[in-house]
């Protein structure tokens, strides 16, 4: 990969850091690490997704280069050490590593539990099942069951804390 910091055009100060993405939560495997897109060197386990308003696409970069772009040495080294705030996770788990089955259902394994999106074929809404069982609530698409059952699974995991 090449060097952005080297190319001409591309700004090195200005960005602006939107959100960081853990790709080593669970659901994403270890071959989707990815290279830094500015250095084209770092080998990211974080991603720092920035923007810079001259240029049309979000990067995503390491956390030493979001801190020489973006000028801030602070957040984005705290937003990787504390990624697990809730939207975060909620934007990663719908990019989560989710499968369809024989039967055309799409399903994730989590946290020992095996979570199914179940398209309801007399409505065309959808379902969520956690193992065996169903969720009553219809949703109109696959997006809100997915939230759904996240929701789902972060109020179990409350649960379970104590
Ligand atoms: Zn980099």
């Amino acid at each position: 990969m090449d060097n952005l910091w080297k190319a001409p055009g591309i700004p090195h100060k200005g960005w602006e850091l939107h959100t960081v993405i853990d790709l080593g939560e669970e659901g994403y495997s270890f071959d989707e690490y990815e290279t830094c897109m500015m250095c084209g060197q770092e080998n990211i386990r974080y991603v720092h997704i920035v923007s810079h308003r001259e240029i049309n696409e979000d990067y995503r970069v390491g956390c030493v280069c979001a801190e020489k772009m973006t000028g801030d040495y602070v957040n984005p080294k705290r937003m990787e050490t504390n990624p697990r705030n809730r939207a975060t996770r909620r934007s990663n788990w719908k990019n989560a590593n989710w499968k369809w089955s024989k039967k055309g259902n799409l399903f994730l394994k989590k946290s020992g539990h095996l979570l199914t999106v179940f398209k309801d074929q007399k409505t065309n809404n959808f379902k969520c099942i956690i193992d065996n069982e169903f969720g009553t609530v219809l949703h109109p698409n696959i997006g809100a069951a997915k939230t759904a059952l996240f929701d789902k699974m972060e109020e179990m995991k409350e649960k379970e804390k104590w």
